[in-house]
């Protein structure tokens, strides 16, 4: 691996540094967890795409620009360089659309692709049930098929922003006489079918975006399952390995963060004590690691390899590492760090702590990547194996 950059990849950065000084919002947004806050981020997503920015990796044809993976982290980095906002469709563009790219046909690629890439469509990720979180093989949303449709009914929850969301993605089992993982499929339902019932759940910040879903018989064709019926299992582990691998959370979301809080710690240095000093080169350094490992997994996928469940090591690392960037500002602002706004702006800080507690329980909670990674990389025995 060459860690320097050619001269094509720096004009690259050059081009996207240009492109996001020119159009990035000069305020923080409201958090994309409340309506009016996520407007303004769906708003920011068509600003993005009208400059061919929605997802860089796609192919063109799907409205990317079909660029390389270390192009794609030059991008990140002057994203977050720039203070962009957080992405609105990040269930879409980081988790669906390369599930859709490995799996889908070429007329649901043409069909759900280019709108996402294009910010017309927001996506919710609607796998856990009540009783089926870490075990998801315990599904019990059913989706029978009646001709060319499918009729699906149960319930999912914890369903980020699918209060505000258009369309959802879930598994549901399709063979009623099947267990476990076997008999699931993957189906996509846009969110405002007659039968769909949102509840929206109050999180600690008191926002609505997340929500219950309620399906009561709700009608959707078959040709919105992604793979064979009963394939859903295989899908959504690809699935699940985008969103603890490489695309959902880039190191330089972290990057961004770590040198923020470098500033926050020269502004408060007076006061602040050897031990936060120390937690603030700590977070430094991870972030500079975790974004050196990622380039190195860039070049392995680049060089036809696959990353396995490598991906849990990251998921548990990047939501560590956002807990401990998080918590350190707080205990750096003092208490001024619970105010919602610190000099007439956003506190991006106290935004930002809260949703880092819950970074060890989405994308599939740290106790049960930790399993992963003692059974499947390190070949410890299965807990109860005997
Ligand atoms: C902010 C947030 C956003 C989310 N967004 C979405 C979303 O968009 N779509 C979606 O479908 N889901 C989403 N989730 C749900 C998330 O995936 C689940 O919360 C997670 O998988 C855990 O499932 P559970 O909540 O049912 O907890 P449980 O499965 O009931 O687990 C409770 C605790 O027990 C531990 N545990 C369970 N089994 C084991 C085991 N075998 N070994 C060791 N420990 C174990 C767990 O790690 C956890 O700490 C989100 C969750 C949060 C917090």
């Amino acid at each position: 691996m060459d860690l320097l950059y050619t001269p094509e990849q720096q004009a690259f950065r050059a081009e996207v540094r240009a492109w996001m000084e020119a159009h990035v919002p000069k305020e923080p947004l409201p958090t994309l967890e409340g309506r009016v806050g996520f407007d303004a981020h769906v708003a920011w997503e068509r600003t993005l795409a009208s400059g061919n920015w929605g997802m860089v990796t796609w192919p063109e044809v799907y409205g990317g620009r079909g660029l390389d993976l270390i192009r794609w982290l030059i991008f990140e980095e002057e994203y977050y360089r720039a203070g962009a906002p957080l992405r609105a469709n990040q269930n879409g563009i980081f988790l669906l659309g390369p599930t859709i790219m490995e799996f889908g046909t070429d007329e649901q690629k043409a069909r759900f692709l280019t709108p996402m890439a294009n910010g017309e469509v927001m996506w919710a990720q609607a796998w856990s049930e009540p009783n089926a979180g870490s075990d998801m093989a315990a599904i019990r949303s059913r989706a029978v098929r009646e001709g060319d449709d499918y009729v699906i009914s149960g319930q999912k929850t914890w369903s980020s922003r699918a209060a505000f969301a258009d369309w959802g993605f879930g598994l549901f089992r399709t063979d009623p006489e099947s267990k476990r993982h076997k008999g699931l499929s993957f189906i996509l339902v846009p969110l405002d079918a007659p039968g769909v019932t949102i509840r929206p759940i109050r999180q600690l910040h008191g926002e609505t975006g997340f929500a219950e879903i309620f399906f009561d018989e709700v009608r959707v064709p078959a040709a919105n399952r992604i793979a064979g019926e009963g394939e859903g299992w295989n899908v959504a582990m690809a699935t699940a390995g985008f969103e603890r691998g490489l695309m959902l959370r880039s190191p330089a979301r972290f990057q961004a963060a770590a040198k923020r809080l470098v500033e926050l710690y020269r502004e408060r240095e007076a006061d602040a004590s050897p031990a936060a000093r120390e937690a603030v080169v700590k977070a430094w350094a991870e972030a500079e690691a975790y974004a050196l490992n990622t380039y190195k997994v860039a070049s392995t996928v680049m060089a036809g390899g696959k990353i396995g469940a490598e991906a849990s090591l990251n998921k548990i690392f990047w939501s560590e590492l956002d807990r401990a960037l998080h918590r350190t500002a707080m205990s750096l602002m003092g208490a001024a760090a619970e105010l919602k706004a610190v000099g007439g702006r956003v506190n991006q800080w106290l935004e930002g702590y809260i949703f880092s507690l819950s970074g060890p329980i989405y994308a599939g909670s740290n106790e049960i990547q930790r399993n992963i990674v003692a059974e499947r990389l390190l070949g410890l025995p299965r807990l109860g194996a005997g």
